[in-house]
């Protein structure tokens, strides 16, 4: 593992700029991947983690710089549930602890440094210094992770009775008989124009 040092210049360099985010971010995987014993996520443990992030901000991005955890390698999901949270999963061993910021943290990073006024600084300088224990609340968890969930599955792509675009990952519906893709069966974000 890297130092913390170096992976806030990582992350400044992938998110585009150096945050309270990123420090809380980097902190958070990095405490999470020593829980796990997983101390060479660019190396040997790199195909050994699967990450749950509970928002996307600023910290998200830091997160996967740490993990090496991408969407695109299906080694990241991303549950939108607006919380600064991550759970960070050993797929060899099964173990999974759960990270979060704890709300106090704001006021204490407030309280160690009154003499910055700008709250991004104030927190950036804080959030470096604190203890693990000031700044997270860590849980030890189990995470159902079907083989759909693996990075590397392989599986049969099916056909949506009803648009005819075709699903991967067990991501088709059963309704009324018909095999369809979420989007048919009516969880869709967009309204067809025309
Ligand atoms: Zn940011
Ligand atoms: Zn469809």
């Amino acid at each position: 593992m890297k130092t913390m040092q170096e992976y806030l210049e990582d992350a400044a360099v992938a998110h585009g700029h150096l945050c309270a985010g990123q420090v809380l971010g980097v902190r958070m995987a990095m405490l999470g991947l020593q829980k796990l014993g997983l101390e060479d996520p660019q190396g040997k443990d790199r195909k050994r983690i699967v990450t749950f992030v509970e928002i996307d901000r600023c910290a998200t991005d830091a997160v996967m710089v740490v993990t090496g955890c991408r969407l695109g390698k299906r080694a990241l999901k991303f549950r939108d549930w607006g919380k600064m949270a991550a759970t960070f999963v050993n797929v060899e061993t099964g173990k999974a602890v759960r990270v979060a910021a704890k709300e106090s943290s704001k006021v204490l990073a407030k309280s160690m440094h009154p003499e910055i006024a700008d709250k991004n600084q104030q927190q950036m300088l804080a959030y470096r210094e604190m203890p693990d224990e000031q700044l997270f609340q860590t849980q030890w968890v189990h995470v159902e992770l079907p083989p759909e969930e693996f990075p590397g599955y392989k599986g049969d792509r099916v056909t949506c009775e009803h648009c005819g675009e075709g699903i991967n990952f067990c991501r088709e519906v059963k309704h009324g008989g018909k095999t369809l893709c979420r989007s048919c069966s009516g969880e869709r974000y967009y309204e067809p124009i025309v």
